[in-house]
């Protein structure tokens, strides 16, 4: 519960912000700060594309960052500013406007360019003015209350910096359930519903606003009797939540019928190391690397020996426990606006994962040194995103020999056996899992990922996310074909997808042959509990059932039918979530 605070992300939907006096220096602050960043990004471009296509090419890029140091650019913006009083992104656009117009003027056709390339220029800005995060000026404006922040859309990266202190919930136009913005929330523990139509036309500024991310519902100026309800709604989730997690740290679990299973967590940042303690996981299954690239603010890849101390660090606090590192899953959505060059069409479909990092040899090279240097240090294994093929498996294996053979020229000490998984999220792999699994040491399906490929659904688009059915009978397949290849090959195998983290496609998982899950820290404890009250019998019995159906609907009415008599009343059973 807290008061609306707005947030525009799009190019196209910025507009204009009358400032209070004492917000002026801070937005003055905010547009240096912007326009020095944007210099770095341009510059860094400049060497870039200077090295693969030569000076000439180069100079366009030069000429963008003499704009961004230019007086007759700055000075205007920067007085629009202070003596009109205006947030800077709409500063930028009307200089910019204005100046581009009289270019445009002019008769000279190579200053008609210039316009172009103003405009160009004057777009990174206003990028890099939105991709700060929220401006500390305006979350100073709600004194002593949350903040709920309502979005047209939030990246990865700006749910990784917007101050967690005071943000409370987060409710979004756009997304999906397994948008990583919504895995981040529920990492961080903080309240979101995505995928509301017109939200941005429903809620003002400073509103006061409840959401319940249980539910998917957003209240706006709640009566007073609806707040005392969420109050009482608040303090017994809390309880619960305090006695499962005092069980959840006794340790490993067994089925009721006496099957191991481990229940690890999905982290993005070391920060969330002590969450992964205090919430009972067996240890993590799957750390997206790539956030140590996202999160950082001058977006800067860490240096070998940075990285080398992060994984360190994070094997040596969670031993004797295995910490699975999952390589950079950069492109797609994530990060592609930081690494210039890759501008795609298609990006989902583009460079992203393993790809990426083919193309980014001296990158990957210096992960995968650094992860070297620190495996003593713990249980380290290391997983690949991304895999189509074998022969991408092959060739991170040589890498990973290469960098090993080097490291020990240098008189630094690393195992001989370096534990190596290949994700399972693109439907060519799940299909070649028999080859797969005789390739590698374990493997991690990525259901997120692997259900929007397979179902051709992109996990981020609400309009489509009524397609996005873990559930669908292709699915189930896939994921029994994983299953049953890695018992073949006697590999182990995990889900590390959202769907490990819901009680009922736990359990249809644990039924599909699925021993190893890995999920949001705070997920941990229900689905400990989750594991200790089932039998692998009853399990083995739905999922089988469930495999002989023909639609997604006909295994949502089975699922919902067992889950309630199987699971405990205890357990938040919510058949909505699975039709
Ligand atoms: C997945 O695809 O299921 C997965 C765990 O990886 P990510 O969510 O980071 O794509
Ligand atoms: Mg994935």
């Amino acid at each position: 519960m807290g008061r609306a605070l707005l947030w525009l992300s799009r190019d196209d939907t910025f507009s204009r912000r009358t400032l209070e006096p004492d917000e002026i220096a801070g937005e003055l602050e905010k547009f240096r700060e912007a326009a020095g960043t944007a210099v770095q990004e341009i510059e860094r471009t400049a060497d870039e594309v200077g090295n693969r296509l030569g000076p000439e090419y180069a100079a366009i890029f030069h000429a963008h960052a003499l704009f961004l140091k230019d007086r007759t650019f700055l000075g205007p913006i920067e007085r629009r500013i202070s003596n009109d009083a205006v947030n800077a992104e709409w500063a930028v656009a009307s200089v910019t406007e204005s100046l581009a117009a009289r270019f445009r003027d002019l008769p000279d056709e190579n200053l008609v360019h210039r316009a172009a390339d103003l405009e160009d220029v004057s777009k990174t800005l206003r990028r890099h003015l939105g991709d700060g995060g929220i401006s500390p000026s305006r979350i100073e404006t709600i004194e002593g209350e949350g903040i709920v922040l309502i979005a047209d859309e939030l990246t990865p990266s700006d749910a990784v910096r917007i101050p967690r202190e005071r943000i409370v919930g987060f409710v979004t136009e756009r997304g999906g359930r397994t948008s990583h913005v919504a895995i981040l929330a529920r990492s961080f523990g903080i309240p979101a519903v995505v995928a509301v139509p017109r939200l941005l036309a429903s809620i003002g500024e400073g509103d006061r606003v409840i959401v319940d991310g249980l539910e998917g519902v957003v209240w706006r100026e709640p009566t007073g009797d609806l707040v005392s309800l969420f109050e009482d709604r608040k303090s017994r989730d809390a309880d619960r939540q305090r006695s499962l997690r005092e069980r959840s740290l006794s340790g490993a679990v067994k089925t009721l019928d006496g099957q191991d299973i481990a229940i690890r967590a999905n982290i993005e940042l070391s920060s969330e190391i002590p969450d992964v303690l205090e919430y009972g996981a067996d240890g993590v299954g799957l750390f997206r690397s790539e956030f140590l690239y996202l999160s950082s603010s001058d977006a800067e890849f860490p240096d070998e020996a940075t990285q080398a101390e992060i994984y360190r660090d994070a094997l040596a606090r969670l031993a004797p426990h295995p910490v699975v590192i999952r390589t950079w899953d950069l492109g797609g959505k994530k990060g592609s606006r930081q690494l210039p060059g890759f501008e795609e069409g298609n990006p989902v479909l583009g460079l992203r994962g393993i790809r990426l990092c083919f193309k980014r040899p001296a990158m990957f090279r210096t992960q995968i040194r650094a992860l070297l240097r620190a495996a003593k240090a713990g249980d380290l294994r290391i997983l690949v995103p991304m895999i189509s093929g074998i022969e991408e498996m092959r060739r991170v294996r040589t890498l990973i020999d290469e960098c090993r053979d080097e490291l020990r020229g240098e008189g630094v000490e690393v195992p001989e056996r370096i534990v190596l998984g290949t994700m399972i999220e693109v439907p060519a792999a799940a299909i070649m899992a028999d080859l797969l699994a005789a390739e590698v040491d374990f493997l991690s399906l990525g259901t997120n990922d692997l259900i929007q490929y397979t179902l051709a659904v992109d996990r981020a688009n609400e309009t489509v996310s009524e397609l996005f059915r873990p559930h669908h009978p292709a699915v189930l397949r896939l994921i029994a074909r994983v299953a049953e290849a890695a018992r073949a090959a006697e590999k182990p195998v995990s889900v590390c997808g959202e769907m490990a983290g819901d009680p009922i496609f736990f359990m249809l998982l644990l039924g599909l042959g699925i021993r190893e899950f890995s999920m949001g820290p705070r997920s941990v404890p229900a689905l400990k509990e989750v594991a200790r009250t089932v039998s692998t019998a009853d399990a083995q019995r739905v999922a089988r059932a469930a495999l002989t159906l023909a639609t997604a609907d006909e295994v949502a009415a089975l699922l919902s039918r067992e889950g309630h008599s199987l699971l405990s009343g205890e357990l938040t059973v919510r058949p909505r979530e699975v039709t």
